[in-house]
């Protein structure tokens, strides 16, 4: 069998997969309906986070759920609608808001975020990626004690059982460390670990040195079928015509259940749209990206801009760039930062994460095709565990051993 690869979607997934398959050797060609990284990959908020252990199916997720598709100004919300398959997959994720649910989940997590950092630290201090990488760690700044104090269990078990500890900062200590944040906080709770970079530099920087390494890349090419024979792919139809080769990735994002057909199963990801304004760095910018947490916004300070980002909208796939949505940026970050934003904005940007109801990615063969794979449904953390799914993926159609144990993303969960 040759080696020839056809990779379906250019988000920062396909083309961490086409990384590593190119440095097996591979003849990789990576396709994108639209542009090479122009997707949910592009503005998002660059946390490369190895604290994000838990899933969103936390206990009690549900009933916030429940309560935010009653509030439309929510940062968190469920368009009403008639959708069977949007429904279906609420019912699976109220289930599995439960604590052994959530633990089980997050030891999957935990494997492709901790496996994911040393491969960034090798791309970024041997391999010459370029993509405004900095090792600051990451703040999650409270306004209110109680809610601070609350974190505080949740901070147990991660120091408990994933060994991912973070440390309470009081008012004043958290000031001290990010002196861009308003005195009237209440506390911080401090992960050292974490980094941050600009997603669009990065895709930019390995679309860069895969096309010196002979990767072929072809926008505005959708794939619109798959063919071959006796369970073998032979052939991609897509829109600029046939292309044939040994093996087929799909790392399609939150539009793979809209090919199912051609994968031959059940793949029930949601688009959870997000939304990002990007601004110069203000005067007085912070150097530690932080997260509010009461109000679900994440401030980014890039090196060539400031970013703020958040939101998660269950409206199907919604094209719309809602103004109102884009002002609870920036109320949140008003309540915390001392020079909250930064006009002129340079970008207001909306992504559709692809978000499965146990908050795992599938990285698997396809039951229809020997040699068809799915590297999809990365949730929130897409950005924090692509190295890792891009080699583990390289590993498995290498039929390698793997770094990390790929049960837990298994397609066949779902089926
Ligand atoms: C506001 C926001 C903030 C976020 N912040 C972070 C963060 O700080 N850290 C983090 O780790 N993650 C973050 N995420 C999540 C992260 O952005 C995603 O998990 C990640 O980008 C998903 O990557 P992907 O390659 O799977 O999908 P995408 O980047 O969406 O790529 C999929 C590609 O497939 C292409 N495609 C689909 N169908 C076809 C077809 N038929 N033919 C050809 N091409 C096709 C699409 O055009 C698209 O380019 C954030 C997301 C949002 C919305």
């Amino acid at each position: 069998m040759g080696n020839r690869v056809v990779i379906i979607g250019g988000g920062i997934i396909g083309v961490s997969s086409a990384w590593y398959l190119s440095r097996s050797g591979w003849t990789v060609t990576v396709i994108d309906r639209g542009k090479i990284g122009g997707a949910c990959s592009q503005g998002n908020c660059g946390l490369v986070c190895p604290s994000h252990v838990l899933p969103l199916t936390e206990p009690g997720a549900f009933r916030e759920a429940v309560k935010a598709m009653l509030n439309p100004g929510a940062a968190f919300r469920i368009r009403p609608r008639v959708d069977p398959q949007l429904w279906s997959w609420l019912w699976h994720f109220a289930r599995r808001c439960n604590r052994s649910a959530m633990i089980q989940a997050a030891h999957g997590i935990q494997a492709l975020l901790s496996s994911s950092m040393l491969e960034y630290q090798a791309w970024v201090q041997q391999l010459g990626v370029q993509c405004e990488w900095e090792h600051r760690g990451l703040l999650f700044v409270y306004r209110d004690r109680q809610a601070l104090d609350r974190y505080a269990s949740t901070n147990e078990l991660l120091t408990e059982l994933f060994q991912e500890p973070a440390r309470k900062l009081d008012a004043e200590e958290t000031v001290q460390l990010e002196p861009a944040l308003q005195p009237q906080i209440a506390g911080s709770w401090f992960y050292e670990h974490d980094a941050h970079l600009r997603p669009d530099r990065l895709l930019q920087s390995l679309r860069g040195q895969l096309e010196e390494t002979g990767v072929t890349f072809v926008e505005d090419c959708e794939l619109t079928a798959l063919d071959g024979t006796g369970g073998q792919a032979e052939w991609a139809q897509t829109t600029q015509g046939r292309l044939a080769a040994e093996h087929f990735v799909f790392a399609s994002g939150a539009w793979t259940p809209l090919l199912e057909r051609h994968l031959g199963c059940n793949v029930p990801i949601q688009p959870g749209k997000g939304y990002s304004i990007t601004m110069p760095r203000p005067n007085i910018c912070p150097k530690i990206p932080i997260i509010f947490p009461q109000h679900r916004v994440a401030v980014t300070p890039m090196q060539s801009g400031y970013r703020l980002g958040s939101i998660m909208e269950f409206a199907g796939y919604d094209e719309t760039i809602r103004p109102e949505r884009l002002a609870l940026l920036r109320e949140g970050a008003r309540s915390y930062l001392q020079e909250p934003y930064c006009d002129p904005v340079t970008s207001t940007w909306y992504g559709w994460r692809p978000m499965t109801y146990d908050s795992l990615p599938v990285i698997d063969r396809s039951p229809r095709w020997n040699n068809a794979w799915i590297a999809a449904g990365h949730n929130m953390l897409g950005l924090s565990m692509a190295p890792a799914t891009g080699r583990l993926l390289s590993e498995l159609m290498q039929e390698r051993e793997t770094h990390v144990d790929p049960a837990p993303y298994a397609v066949s969960r779902f089926q």
